[in-house]
C-alpha cells in the first residue's frame, strides 16, 4: 500500500477510516474499546466534531504507550495518517498481551475540518494544559505589532522580509523565536494564543484518562506534529526538564533525532501548556516517558510567514461567510504548509513514524 493512501482529504474521512480501521481489529481478535467525545462547536458543513480514543489491548496493564494527533488541528492530516498505518501494522501482527496502546485521534478536529492551526476560540492547544492561564513572555509586546498588524495581508507582502530581518538584528534570533512560541495568554487574536481557561477538549481527555488509567505504572507519550525542521525529517523533541537518565534511554531508542537539551541548538524552544507537561502533572505516580515527533514540512520563514498571514486574514477579514475565508489563499497556503501535498514527504512521514512507533512497542514489551 503506498504512503499517500494512508492521507485523508479531510477530518470526516479521517474519522471514518479510523473507526473503520479499529472495527477491522476487533473483527480480527484484538481486544479494543472506542470512546467519542464530542465537541460543542461543528464543521464547515454543521457536522459534529469528535476527539476518538481507542484502546488496545487491556488498560489494566502496568505499562501504556499514549499515541496522540492533531493537537495543532491542521497537522492531524499527518498525524491521522501516521495512526491508520501504524494500526495497519498492528492489524497483521499478533495480539498485543503484555501493555497497551491508547489512540487519541485528532485532538482538535475544529482545526483540522477548518484547515486552521488553532481551535474554535483561536486557542494554540498545545498551549492550553496549564492551570492558570495568565501572562505573557516579557518580549512579546515588543514583537506583536509584527505579529499581528491589525490589516488583511497583502498577498505580495513586501514588508514581510525587512521588518522581520530588522528585529531579528535588534533583538537575536533565539530571543525572538523562544517569546514568539512560547505561548501568551493576554491577546485572544493573537498568535500562540494560550486560552483563558481549559478548553473543552484538553478537559475531556483529561477526564478520560482520570477514569480509565486506574492501574497504570509507564506511560510512553508520543504526540504527532508537523511544521519544524528539514522537509520529511523527524526530530524527536524532549522535555525541557527531562532528567538524563531518562534522556538517555530516548537517544538509545532514537538515536540523532532526538533534540539537543540547549534550547539555543536545534529546532525546539521551551514551551508552556503542552500536553505532555499537562498530564504529567495530574498523574504524579505514574512514571513517565514522552516525547514529541515532529516533522519539518518547509523552512521556518515559510512556515511563520504562513501562518502570520493566516490569522491575520481570520481576525481582519469583513466577511462573515466563514466557508469564503477557508477558501482565501492565506488558509490554503496554511493548509499546504503543514500537510504539503508531496508523494515524497508522505513516504518519509509513514516510514518514521512506524518505526519510531516500533522502538517503542519494542521498549514497552521488555519492561517488566
Ligand atoms: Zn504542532
Amino acid at each position: 500500500m503506498s504512503a499517500s493512501h494512508f492521507f485523508s482529504k479531510d477530518y470526516f474521512q479521517a474519522r471514518d477510516r479510523f473507526i473503520k480501521s479499529i472495527n477491522e481489529l476487533k473483527g480480527q481478535g484484538h481486544q479494543v474499546s472506542h470512546d467519542t467525545l464530542t465537541l460543542d462547536c461543528k464543521g464547515p458543513n454543521q457536522e459534529n466534531l469528535c476527539i476518538d480514543i481507542a484502546t488496545i489491548g487491556s488498560i489494566d496493564s502496568d505499562n501504556l504507550l499514549l499515541y496522540s494527533s492533531g493537537i495543532h488541528g491542521v497537522e492531524g492530516f499527518a498525524g491521522s495518517a501516521i495512526q491508520l498505518s501504524v494500526l495497519e501494522q498492528i492489524k497483521n501482527a499478533s495480539p498485543i498481551a503484555d501493555y497497551c496502546i491508547v489512540f487519541i485521534h485528532i485532538i482538535n478536529p475544529y482545526g483540522m475540518a477548518w484547515h486552521r492551526r488553532v481551535n474554535e476560540n483561536n486557542v494554540d492547544m498545545n498551549r492550553n494544559f496549564i492551570k492558570d492561564h495568565q501572562g505573557e513572555p516579557e518580549g512579546y509586546e515588543k514583537i506583536d505589532t509584527f505579529l499581528n498588524p491589525k490589516s488583511v495581508p497583502p498577498k505580495l507582502d513586501l514588508m514581510f522580509l525587512p521588518r522581520g530581518i530588522s528585529l531579528l538584528l535588534k533583538y537575536g534570533f533565539t530571543n525572538v523565536k523562544q517569546w514568539f512560541a512560547q505561548g501568551q495568554y493576554t491577546r485572544p487574536q493573537s498568535l500562540q494564543y494560550g486560552g483563558d481557561a481549559l478548553q473543552q477538549g484538553p478537559k475531556m481527555i483529561l477526564d478520560w484518562l482520570k477514569k480509565n488509567l486506574n492501574n497504570t505504572k509507564k506511560v510512553f507519550g508520543i504526540d504527532l506534529h508537523t511544521g519544524l525542521g528539514k522537509s520529511g525529517y523527524d526530530t524527536i523533541l524532549v522535555p525541557d526538564d527531562i532528567k538524563e537518565d531518562k534522556y538517555n534511554i530516548l537517544v538509545s531508542l532514537f538515536g540523532d533525532h532526538v533534540s539537543p537539551l540547549d534550547p539555543t541548538q536545534g529546532v525546539g524552544y521551551r514551551i508552556t501548556g503542552d500536553i505532555h507537561s499537562g498530564i504529567v502533572k495530574e498523574f504524579s505516580s505514574i512514571e513517565w516517558l514522552t516525547i514529541t515527533q515532529e516533522f519539518g514540512t518547509f523552512g521556518p520563514t515559510t512556515v511563520f510567514k504562513n501562518l502570520r498571514a493566516e490569522n491575520r486574514w481570520m481576525q481582519n477579514n469583513q466577511l462573515n461567510n466563514e466557508k469564503d475565508i477557508m477558501n482565501h489563499w492565506s488558509r490554503k497556503n496554511l493548509l499546504n504548509t503543514f500537510n504539503p501535498n508531496n508523494k515524497r514527504w508522505q513516504q518519509d512521514l509513514i516510514s518514521r513514524g512506524n518505526t519510531v512507533f516500533k522502538s517503542v512497542q519494542e521498549y514497552l514489551s521488555k519492561l517488566d
